[in-house]
């Protein structure tokens, strides 16, 4: 539906990051138009994508900015963090090594967003149970550690995605209010 009649109380840039291939587009897609695709290009181009939706009565309008390819270390500039009020770190949770990655994304998250930033901490593709590499344990103790939210999703069947955006909206809205 349109929303160019609809009257919008907050705008909230939310950054997704994390490793490429983890699911972050896939993510969005979801959220965004509740779309999937399996055999999704690397992402070339796209900067954001926009959700409005209804927070305690308020319109808020969520700009989720998707990296265009720059999931290489230190290749996400600082353009993209600008302004961001909220962070989604997503790793897969059948590559170990996407996990390892994550103290780094937060290094750099931390080094370039408002100290305000509220993050949550994504294990993406929990479809594939059977080939888990990342024990939740694991997560939720790092998250915890951290001060992040956490959530397991999955983008191809919807689990939790819708979750893990209204967490870190609601959580900013109420930063806000
Ligand atoms: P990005 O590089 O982080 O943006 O990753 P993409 O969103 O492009 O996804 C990389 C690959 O993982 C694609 O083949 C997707 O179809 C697949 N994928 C993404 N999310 C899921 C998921 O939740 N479950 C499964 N099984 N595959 C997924
Ligand atoms: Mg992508």
């Amino acid at each position: 539906a349109s929303d160019a009649n609809q009257k919008i109380d907050y705008v909230f840039k939310v950054v997704l990051i994390g490793d490429s291939a983890v699911g972050k587009s896939q993510i969005l897609a979801r959220f965004a138009r509740d779309e999937f695709s399996l055999d999704s290009k690397a992402t070339i181009g796209v900067e954001f994508q926009t959700r409005t939706l209804v927070i305690q009565h308020k319109s808020v309008k969520a700009q989720i900015w998707d990296t265009a390819g720059q999931e290489r270390y230190r290749a996400v500039t600082s353009a993209y963090y600008r302004g961001a009020v909220g962070a989604m770190l997503v790793y897969d949770i059948t590559k170990r090594q996407t996990f390892d990655h994550i103290p780094r994304w937060l290094e750099e998250l931390r080094g370039h967003a408002d100290k305000n930033i509220v993050i949550i901490l994504i294990g993406n593709k929990s479809d594939l149970d059977d080939q888990r590499a990342v024990p939740t344990e694991d997560a939720k103790e790092f998250a915890q550690k951290e001060g992040l939210f956490f959530l397991e999703t999955s983008a191809l069947q919807a689990t939790n995605v819708e979750t893990a955006f209204l967490t870190v909206l609601t959580e900013i809205f109420n930063i806000v209010n």
